[in-house]
């Protein structure tokens, strides 16, 4: 007999996930090593010392434990806004009129609306623990920003902000909302720099990118005592955080006997996507169990699907470790009409790993038709999700009413990273009907791929 599934599915706190899985401990091809990039050679522990904290280099390097703890202070953290429901889309199906079973995670019920306080908190503990006096990121639409003043605030740690200038313009309440949790905000190329400078002199009148952003924040954490410089997404320690959405999600299903079909999760950097499907890919890559997993990024902005899978810089300015990865080119920046986020020419060296293996798929969507996903879930669901949730959102859509055509039952499971309070100029140009797709052509993903540094074969 199979128990009436609620609408929510909520875990005690006491079944809560109490140690992180590093899904790397199960990969037979693991994630090609950071690179030096003066060298080429492997980064080691030390030769990232100066730029992250110590623990976090340690989860960085780590390819082989499978189970890592969460601290308890972090836990107690994780307590205050988790765990976090998985729902029932009931109403999304009605609409729908498909047979398929629809879930998805929610992660934004936290002030800074998204699933990067997992993480934030996590790097922030570690600063402080290691006796550091702040730390340095960047931030693109604000998320992550906020996340980590957040965490910071809770800890007592100072927290400096590079913001993606047309980001810091176009979203003066996110600055606000960080600025209140204590954080300095500095639009993002600045004057504060050498390499914003050099940005600035090069191309002036930029409206700043997520990569430019990174390297300003590197130079400050390096060129100040006792900081060092975190980062909300892409890197394997970032996707081992997310791994309590997962956990959670998978003990949620169980409680209830429910086995997906397919998994979706939007993807910018990788993080929210990895930290979702991780322990579910464990299983297939045991043999264990059979799932499709389903990576959705902009048409912009299309890494994986457009993207070549090489070693590239993480940053624009070119002072980061060079990562493996699936990537349009440190230099590529997206459209200026391009509002929906996940707009970083990367992605996780581990994802991309399971994607060139096979064991994972990914669709590109534009952006028009992700804010018509984002509008139909919203009026039924309640949730007003932000854009770049709502690029799984669509696919989740598209998929069960496949189901419909087909006849088929399938479950599916998405991720639901966040809501759109904040995105009210998009979803503005999308009310007036002003929004328009861009998707670049191939000629000009190739002026990206040139940037591309040579790095003989391994
Ligand atoms: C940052 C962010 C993303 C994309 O980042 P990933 O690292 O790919 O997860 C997706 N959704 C929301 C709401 C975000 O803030």
């Amino acid at each position: 007999m199979s128990k009436e599934i609620p609408y929510k599915i909520y875990l005690e706190e006491s079944e809560m996930p109490k140690q992180w899985y590093n899904v790397r401990a199960d990969m037979k091809n693991k994630p090609a090593p950071l690179l030096n990039p003066a060298t080429l050679e492997p980064m080691t522990y030390d030769d990232l010392r100066p730029v992250f904290c110590d623990e976090l280099i340690r989860q960085e390097l780590d390819d082989t434990t499978p189970y890592i703890d969460i601290p308890d202070e972090i836990l107690n953290f994780y307590k205050m806004y988790r765990p976090s429901p998985l729902v029932r889309a009931y109403c999304l199906e009605e609409k729908l009129q498909t047979p398929a079973k629809i879930y998805y995670k929610f992660e934004g019920n936290n002030t800074s609306g998204s699933h990067k306080l997992n993480s934030a908190i996590a790097q922030a503990y570690y600063a402080k623990n290691q006796g550091l006096k702040g730390v340095t990121t960047e931030t693109g639409a604000g998320q992550w920003g906020t996340a980590l003043s957040m965490a910071c605030a809770y800890l007592g740690l100072d927290c400096q902000v590079y913001m993606v200038k047309c980001s810091y313009e176009q979203k003066p309440f996110r600055r606000e909302v960080m600025r209140t949790y204590g954080a300095s905000v500095t639009p993002s190329p600045s004057m504060t720099t050498e390499v914003g400078r050099k940005i600035l002199a090069e191309h002036p009148g930029t409206n700043g990118s997520l990569g430019c952003a990174i390297s300003e924040a590197v130079e400050a954490a390096t060129h100040q005592e006792g900081y060092r410089y975190v980062l909300g997404s892409v890197l394997n320690q970032v996707l081992l955080h997310q791994t309590v959405i997962g956990l959670e999600t998978k003990t949620a299903l169980e409680k209830y006997d429910i086995v997906p079909d397919i998994i979706i999760g939007c993807a910018g950097g990788g993080s929210n996507l990895g930290g979702l499907i991780s322990p579910f890919m464990g299983e297939k890559l045991r043999g264990e169990k059979d799932y499709r997993f389903i990576a959705v990024e902009p048409a912009s902005c299309p890494s994986f699907t457009r993207g070549k899978f090489a070693y590239d810089f993480c940053d624009t300015g070119m002072v980061c470790p060079l990562a493996k990865m699936y990537t349009l080119g440190s230099g590529f920046i997206p459209s200026a009409n391009h509002a929906g986020g996940l707009r970083y020419h990367g992605m996780s060296s581990i994802l991309s790993q399971l994607y060139h293996d096979g064991l994972m798929e990914a669709v590109s969507v534009e952006q028009t038709a992700v804010f018509e996903a984002a509008e139909k879930f919203a009026r039924v669901e309640g949730i007003l999700p932000a854009p770049e949730s709502s690029h799984a959102i669509k696919v989740a859509i598209d998929e069960a009413l496949k189901c419909k055509e087909t006849g088929e039952a399938k479950t599916i499971v998405f991720g639901l990273t966040g809501t759109g309070y904040f995105d009210m100029y998009a979803y503005e140009k999308f009310n007036n009907g002003e929004m328009t797709d861009y998707i670049p052509t191939d000629e000009e993903l190739e002026k990206g791929f040139q940037g591309l540094p040579v790095v003989p074969e391994r």
